[in-house]
């Protein structure tokens, strides 16, 4: 039977609020309490005002004494204030075992879903039901994906394994992960009852945007409490003491390169010549300079260069929890040398960077290391560039994913040609798990025999999410999948716009008839579509399962050795 009329007002931005309970009282109460007392309202357009933010984009949550507020490596899309009470943040990485967190798999379609999805698929593509929406617009859905199972932590001492900080009224956490789009570096839990304000990060962003003093806020947060932390995760800082990892903090410099939003002047860009484009992106530090620091990346991408006839070639990149500078401090600390920097670090796009003085690294890190652990001299290392050995990624195929920044896929669509026949196995299986309409094109930028799809990479920096509205498109925060609530997406298409790989279709939505569904001024709705990784389906993607050739796979180019070895098999 058809849902006709195929008709639905066009939806906007704030149809389904973040928290269907927050009321014009609990917004008058949250206007009281400083920081957002000091905000002047006037600066917020008529369309975005401050209590609008604060009635759509927020929700208050009451936790319980030693209820998990936030787990580490999940994916956050919003911070915390904490209005009341206060939260205990345990540091270090896998600071509580995840069986203690109640970790659990995403959840798939069972077996007989799977078969009905199969057989059950609608004769047209994209045809979605209309009472979903209606129900949505009536507040019966909000967002999904995320695990809402409380979980408690009982007897504290025993399951912690490193230390603790506390966080009080007044204070906001879970920002850094919010804002950068990248999983969460603590387990937080309730210290005693608390009641926090959760704000999603596109009222996050606005409020940082208009508000300075939240963001001078927020920043200060920051910096104090991801300085500690970072340091105390990476190599060679382990075997700091309390007094010494302070002393060093309080010497780390913070230093930000290229811009939140780099997507935007890469697509500008992307015609120019990659020898030109080098030269724009912003430098960190310099081939043949001496090192005055080490680079710790925080987030954010560097390419590592090296000059190389009248220009530079690509040597590496690096991203989050990787050092620059360690090699060439070493070595003249070592040997009393002073060789320079054998390579340049450039910002490929956004980079948040911490810089620890060489005379720091000099006085605190170096002794301790042990001789055997020292890297090797310089001179021997000049010569990997050009000599790359099995289990690494040749020269040209590093820049060929830097400069087409594919280094941003967590499962990076790749296709041997000479394996793939083209028979579009692969294509009809992705149709038929996604509304009869298949979420990747076999096509893309190729290097040999080798050719990245058009399929959603899955990024590690998902630009796309940026100026969603709605929070349509998020992360799953179990799987870290950049997935899209069809359901709150308004088809405002700001995603597919900012995708620099062109990887969402914005696709016209169809009744069961095959009719296109319209809204009050008779045009029809669009919705985002691309690859989900098939998150809901019982054997992960369909287009890798279901190629006959072994031509297709999926990769993860932080993990290059794993990628090195698919492409010498
Ligand atoms: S849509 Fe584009 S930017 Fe977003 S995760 Fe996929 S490939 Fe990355
Ligand atoms: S089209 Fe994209 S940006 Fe716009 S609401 Fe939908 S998911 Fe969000």
């Amino acid at each position: 039977m058809s849902e006709a009329p195929a008709t639905i007002s066009r939806p906007q931005r704030w149809d389904v609020p973040f928290e269907s309970a927050m009321g014009a009282v609990a917004v008058a109460r949250i206007l009281s309490i400083p920081p957002f007392s000091q905000i002047d309202a006037s600066r917020f357009p008529a369309s975005t005002s401050l209590p609008d933010i604060l009635l759509n984009d927020t929700g208050l949550r009451s936790f319980k004494k030693n209820q998990v507020i936030v787990r580490e490596g999940d994916y956050g899309n919003s911070a915390f204030f904490i209005i009341t009470g206060s939260v205990r943040v345990a540091l270090g990485k896998d600071a509580i075992p995840a069986e203690v967190l109640g970790r659990r798999q995403p959840e798939k379609k069972d077996f007989l879903s799977t078969l009905r999805q199969l057989w059950g698929n609608a004769r047209y593509p994209e045809v979605r039901s209309l009472r979903r929406y209606k129900e949505a617009k009536a507040g019966a859905e909000h967002e999904k994906g995320d695990d809402t199972t409380a979980i408690f932590l009982h007897d504290i001492p025993s399951v912690l394994k490193g230390g603790t900080a506390v966080l009080t009224a007044g204070m906001f956490f879970g920002e850094i992960a919010a804002l950068s789009r990248t999983p969460r570096t603590a387990t937080i839990f309730a210290e005693e009852d608390c009641e926090l304000l959760e704000i999603r990060w596109q009222g996050l962003r606005e409020l940082r945007l208009r508000a300075p003093e939240i963001k001078q806020f927020i920043d200060t947060n920051y910096r104090k409490y991801s300085l500690e932390n970072h340091l105390r995760e990476t190599k060679y800082f382990k075997d700091l003491s309390p007094a010494e990892l302070k002393e060093v903090a309080n010497q780390t410099r913070f230093e930000t390169y290229g811009s939140f939003d780099w997507h935007s002047n890469y697509k500008k860009n992307r015609d120019v010549a990659p020898e030109e484009r080098i030269k724009e992106e912003p430098l960190i530090a310099e081939e043949g300079q001496y090192a005055n620091g080490l680079v710790l990346i925080r987030a954010g991408f560097a390419r590592m260069s090296q000059k190389y006839n009248q220009g530079e070639r690509t040597a590496s990149y690096l991203s989050r929890g990787q050092m620059f500078g360690f090699d060439e401090i070493a070595h003249n600390w070592n040997t009393k040398d002073s060789a320079p920097l054998q390579y340049t670090l450039r910002a490929l796009g956004y980079v948040d960077v911490l810089v620890v003085p060489t005379s720091v690294v000099e006085q605190y890190i170096l002794p301790k290391i042990p001789q055997a652990s020292f890297p090797p001299p310089i001179v021997a290392q000049n010569k990997q560039i050009n000599d790359r050995r099995d289990g690494e990624l040749s020269t040209d195929v590093v820049e060929f994913l830097v400069d087409n920044r594919f280094i941003n896929g967590r499962a990076t669509m790749v296709m041997d040609l000479d394996r793939c026949t083209r028979c579009d196995d692969c294509i009809r299986a992705c149709a038929s798990a996604h509304d009869n309409n298949p979420r990747f094109v076999r096509h893309g930028h190729q290097i040999g025999r080798y050719m990245i799809a058009n399929a959603c990479m899955h990024c590690l920096d998902p630009v796309c999410m940026i100026g969603c509205p709605t929070g349509a498109i998020h992360r799953n925060a179990l799987g870290g999948q950049v997935v899209i609530n069809d359901t709150t997406c308004i088809g405002c298409s700001t995603c597919a716009n900012s995708c620099p790989y062109n990887n969402i279709q914005m696709v016209e939505i169809r009744n069961e008839l095959g009719e296109h569904i319209l809204d009050q001024e008779n045009r029809p709705v669009t919705k985002a579509a691309k690859c989900d990784l098939c998150v809901e389906q019982m054997t992960g993607p369909a287009c890798v399962n279901a190629c006959p050739h072994d031509a297709l796979t999926r990769v993860d180019m932080q993990d290059t050795q794993t990628f090195a070895k698919w492409l010498q098999r």
